[in-house]
């Protein structure tokens, strides 16, 4: 089965985001817990935590189609103590409310080292934040997203992710979204047959497609390479629509949550029918 959806707003509550969903013919879909622009958000209540579970029913979306995304201002490489603790403390805020939301998967960059420390200690630092909230939880999966490399961010590289994985203890609970727009704009090349295929291979050998838990589904306004992250709707960008096709065809990408975060929501219907037809429902 291909679960496929976009990023939807959770505006008024988090209850909102399963009806959003569903009224764009989405079978998955992806949110905010709380503002993301923010560090504080007040607690979940029960109205929404009932509210969201209802919702979820009533559209039939489970926890295997729900693909939550942390706050952006989390950084869980950072290189300077009171920074590292206050992501770390609202990284497992969010992990809590996805908890308490029943929801399985919380899906965050993976930091950046700012200039101010190595690639090699940032990816340990990360690789112990995640350690410490999985420690505080309870059934909430780690989900890593690889990044387009802008900037100082770490985990444009699989091997990066490799890394913290290797780190990490529970390795039952942490596993990886990969956008197609930051593979792209990091170097791998998903556009060609064969640059598909070897991009995958290479994922499988670096970090195992057993820890592959979503995907973000986003052409790219930029070249390969390019570690610029600007997504594009589909077809549309330096992609193309023939990837799209290829992973809606492609069984190593069933039974995960595959999310558009395209830029124009006014045709996030048009591009799930699009993908559902490649896939042939
Ligand atoms: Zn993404
Ligand atoms: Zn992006």
């Amino acid at each position: 089965m291909k679960y496929i959806g976009a990023h939807v707003s959770a505006a008024g509550g988090v209850e909102n985001a399963p009806k959003n969903a569903h009224d764009i013919g989405a079978t998955a879909f992806a949110l905010f817990t709380k503002n993301q622009r923010r560090w504080k958000a007040k607690p979940l209540t029960r109205e929404n935590i009932l509210g969201f579970k209802k919702a979820c029913d009533t559209y039939g979306y489970g926890p295997g189609q729900i693909l939550a995304h942390d706050s952006y201002l989390i950084n869980l490489g950072h290189p300077e103590k009171e920074g590292l603790a206050k992501s770390r403390d609202a990284f497992v805020d969010e992990m809590e409310r996805c908890e308490q939301l029943g929801l399985v998967s919380l899906n965050f960059h993976p930091g950046s080292h700012l200039g101010k420390s190595d690639p090699d200690t940032c990816l340990a630092t990360i690789a112990d934040s995640i350690n410490i909230a999985l420690d505080k939880t309870r059934g909430v999966t780690a989900v890593i997203e690889n990044t387009a490399g802008q900037g100082t961010n770490m985990g444009f590289d699989f091997n990066h992710i490799a890394a913290i994985i290797d780190r990490v203890e529970d390795k039952a609970r942490v596993g990886v979204c990969v956008d197609t727009c930051h593979a792209f704009s990091a170097g791998y090349d998903l556009k060609s047959e064969e640059g598909f295929e070897a991009t995958w291979q290479e994922f499988d050998a670096a970090i195992g497609l057993n820890y592959l838990k979503g995907m973000h589904l986003n052409d790219s306004k930029k070249e390969r390479d390019s570690r610029v992250d600007r997504h594009e709707s589909l077809g549309r960008g330096t992609l193309g629509m023939a990837v799209f096709e290829r992973i809606m065809k492609d069984e190593r990408f069933d039974n995960i949550p595959l999310i558009l975060e395209t830029p124009d929501s006014s045709i996030w219907p048009s591009e799930i029918r699009q993908l559902k037809e490649f896939y042939g429902s």
